[in-house]
């Protein structure tokens, strides 16, 4: 039996081993999972509600225990990790509110005698998750999943099993039926055997670019809806009138959270010429200032990448863009400690067609830019293969949701860090991917949107 091996990022010491499914295992559960959605789906939306809120109390009560696995497991720092599972108990809250609006009938004025839409769930959908907020972002597919009557197999990443599992526990705990929410710890090559079986309906995955196109291939190829959250490349525009103060504390906070590893992370600093200098300076002075250690210390403000592999891949990324001719301000050397640490990196002046520029960078390595004017600011924003999130910093609101309105994203804030709000949609065009997650139109993903005439 094959075996997975999680090693904390910050010791390189190994946690837990957990034994891998294989496929045929895998397809039991998923019957399992069918079987459960023809009970789940006839219950009502109170009963549904009712559950939901005892998850959220489970992720409140647990919060110590889950946040401290988080951490282990993929290196976020403590305290990052005790607000992801508050997040959780949000969302959760969120649906069980509201579900009943969200999912209301609509009726439609018709020559029918009747007319209008319902929306009905679908059956067994598939999650394959990432490690950056091992509970968030499945509880973010799953409560509205869950709430519309559908059931979940979850293929986790492999590094965060243990978070996977508790995810298992805390649905149990919380008094849902067995198999409304199932882990599987799969390989990544078994997915296509699982996207092929008859039960599963959709799938939705967030991750890298790669797992994306390889996961929508299949999907297609088997006539299976899917939502891709995939990564980005945000650009903040910083314009002139910008509060350089609060600008450079958006963008380092922005890019050194989570130690860098967040879709909608501020990667890309388009700064206008005339704050140029300055915004570089005061920002590297706050990066430099910024404490990087043990992500279990309270007091860092942020630690090591998830991986060694993937901590090697992005020093990997900032000695390309050097040799392209990106200037090295800050950082960029692996430092000579255990873990997969990363120092807070700026690369400045830099162009498209650089690596940094081009691609995504997932760990503390802010990419800066200067642009002649606001025009080629936008231009420059959208010079980009992403279009996940994006922002503008501003003296003059009324020119920042100008811009905002011109940036080609899924999510465009002004004098705002892009952060999910459960109340509005999330999700990305472009390479980033598509379709959306949370508010009332994550929900309507994995419904069948039905019309009914009664005539
Ligand atoms: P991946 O996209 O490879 O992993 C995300 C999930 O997809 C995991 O569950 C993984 O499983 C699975 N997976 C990977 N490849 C396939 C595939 N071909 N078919 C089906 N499932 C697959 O992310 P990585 O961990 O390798 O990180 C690499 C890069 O991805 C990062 O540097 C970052 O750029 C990007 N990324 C972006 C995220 C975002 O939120 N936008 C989140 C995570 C990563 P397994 O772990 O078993 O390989």
């Amino acid at each position: 039996m094959k075996k997975i091996t999680t090693i904390n990022p910050a010791t390189e010491e190994e946690i837990k081993s957990y034994n891998r499914f294989s496929a045929k295992e895998a397809k039991e559960k998923i019957t399992k999972a069918n079987e459960a959605y023809q009970t789940w789906k006839k219950t009502s939306f109170e009963e549904r509600s009712k559950l939901m809120h005892k998850l959220a109390i489970i992720f409140e009560e647990n919060k110590e225990e889950y946040a401290q696995l988080a951490t282990q497991e993929m290196g976020k720092i403590i305290k990052q990790s005790r607000a992801e599972i508050e997040k959780c108990a949000k969302i959760c809250r969120y649906y069980a509110n509201n579900i009943k609006e969200l999912l209301a009938n609509k009726i439609v004025e018709t020559e029918a005698r009747k007319s209008y839409v319902t929306f009905q769930p679908l059956g067994v959908a598939l999650a394959v998750m990432p490690w950056n907020f091992p509970f968030y972002q499945v509880i973010r597919f799953a409560a509205p999943a869950i709430m519309a009557g559908n059931t979940s197999v979850l293929k986790h990443a492999s590094n965060v099993q243990g978070c996977a599992f508790a995810l298992e526990e805390a649905f149990k705990k919380a008094g849902f039926p067995k198999g409304v929410f199932t882990n599987l710890n799969l390989e990544s090559q078994d997915i296509k055997t699982i996207i092929k079986d008859k039960n599963i309906v959709a799938v939705t995955l967030t991750g890298s670019e790669p797992a994306g196109r390889s996961i929508a291939k299949i999907a297609g190829e088997n006539l299976k809806k899917t939502v891709l959250e995939l990564g980005g490349s945000d650009a903040y525009i910083i314009l002139e009138d910008a509060d350089l103060e609060k600008a450079t504390d958006l963008a380092t906070y922005g890019r050194l959270q989570n130690n860098g590893q967040t879709c909608i992370a501020a990667k890309r600093f388009i700064v206008l010429e005339e704050i140029y200098d300055n915004f570089l300076q005061l920002f590297t002075q706050k990066m430099k200032d910024a404490k990087m250690g043990a992500p279990t210390n309270e007091d860092v403000y942020y630690g090591p990448l998830a991986r060694i592999d993937l901590r090697d891949e992005l020093h990997k990324q900032v000695e390309k863009t050097v040799k392209q001719g990106g200037k090295l301000v800050l950082g960029g050397k692996i430092p000579d400690r255990k873990g997969a640490y990363y120092p807070a990196t700026i690369l400045a002046d830099l162009k498209v067609g650089m690596t940094a520029f081009d691609e995504e960078l997932f760990g503390p390595v802010a990419s800066v830019i200067k642009a002649k004017n606001e025009k080629e600011a936008i231009e420059l924003a959208n010079s980009s293969n992403f279009g996940l999130g994006s922002g503008v910093i501003t003296g003059d609101v009324q020119r920042g949701e100008k811009i905002a309105l011109q940036l080609e994203a899924g999510n465009s804030f002004v004098n705002k860090l892009v952060v999910s709000d459960p109340r509005l949609p999330f999700g990305g065009i472009k390479n980033s991917g598509y379709g959306r997650e949370l508010s009332s139109y994550g929900i309507r993903e994995f419904v069948n949107t039905k019309s009914i005439w009664i005539d």
